[in-house]
């Protein structure tokens, strides 16, 4: 499928390198400023800076109350209201302008997902929880994928946030478009094999959904929504060689032996976690291209993206 624009990604300022943060410092990562920054288009956010603290500014922290977390100021002033207001005008842009994806500074008590120092008076009392901008952004847009710059360094976190965002921008230019019942079912056989690794239920469920329904318009919010939840189950390294292992058996006759045997061989270093996926999905792309085979020609498993990225070039730990 053609993109008619850039996919937008909302990344926390100090991690692109700009000095935000309570100190007048920054925390450029090369893998989000570079990157990220070669494949998509970037957009920043601090907001703190958003809420109208300076640089420099004294720390602010997550503080547990009894009627939930809030956000404390260095002189104790309660800041959790102006944080939602800010977030909640901010998830209506980033709505708004199909962002497809967000990478937040682990953390930081307004941006940290789930390993921010939790205080009750002077004490620290845990150190899982969530800055307050990240929790409303997560709470407005559920679909929209979050990420740490930390987890963006593991190798199936990362794949799979990106093939996420390669998804939702993708069922946004198709809820975009005149989208009838063709575009929708070529867009199911095109996921449909990544939607297997995540989800082999809903893959499932949606094809004879599709098959039943006669409203394709009326159909497309429940596939969407359905199809981004499928997706954001995640995948094993079972499950994807479960797919390696089908989209092989498309090529069992147009391959001669020898070649089925070394495709063999990198499907088993996968499973065997010595070989990172985008060996073998690399050659199923080649052999599919070369001998024309049609039905694995438009699969979204094996499409090519941006180098930068190194999608599935890291080796799985699970
Ligand atoms: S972590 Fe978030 S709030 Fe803190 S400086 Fe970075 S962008 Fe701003």
């Amino acid at each position: 499928m053609e993109r008619r624009r850039p996919i937008r990604i909302v990344v926390s300022g100090c991690l692109l390198g700009e000095e935000v943060r309570y100190d007048g410092g920054h925390r450029r990562s090369e893998t989000v400023a570079s990157a990220l920054g070669k494949a998509f288009e970037l957009v920043s956010e601090c907001p703190e800076i958003g809420i109208g603290l300076g640089v420099p500014r004294p720390k602010i922290r997550l503080e547990r109350k009894p009627g939930g977390t809030r956000l404390r100021g260095s002189r104790g002033e309660d800041l959790t209201p102006l944080m939602d207001d800010y977030a909640r005008q901010a998830a209506s842009v980033f709505d708004e302008t199909r962002v497809a994806g967000i990478v937040l500074k682990s953390r930081s008590p307004s941006c940290g997902m789930g390993d921010v120092k939790l205080h009750e008076g002077s004490a620290v009392i845990s150190e899982n929880g969530t800055g307050v901008f990240a929790s409303r952004i997560a709470a407005a847009l559920p679909e929209a994928p979050r990420i740490s710059e930390v987890d963006l360094e593991e190798p199936a976190l990362r794949d799979h946030w990106l093939t996420r965002v390669f998804a939702l921008a993708e069922i946004r230019e198709l809820a975009s478009g005149s989208a009838d019942a063709r575009t929708l079912y070529e867009f199911h056989a095109r996921w449909k094999m990544v939607l297997m690794a995540h989800s082999e239920g809903t893959a499932r469920r949606l094809g004879r959904f599709l098959a039943a329904t006669r409203d394709i318009h009326g159909a497309l919010p429940r596939y969407g929504k359905e199809f981004l939840a499928g997706l954001a189950e995640p995948a094993s390294v079972g499950t994807h060689h479960n797919v390696l292992l089908h989209l092989a058996g498309h090529l069992k006759k147009p391959l001669d032996p020898a070649a089925r045997v070394r495709l063999g061989g990198e499907i088993a270093a996968f499973r065997a976690r010595k070989a990172p996926l985008a060996a073998p999905v690399r050659s199923l792309a080649a052999w599919a291209a070369r001998r024309e085979v049609q039905s694995l020609r438009n699969q979204a498993y094996l499409a090519e993206r941006p180098a930068s990225l190194a999608y599935r070039e890291g080796i799985y730990r699970e």
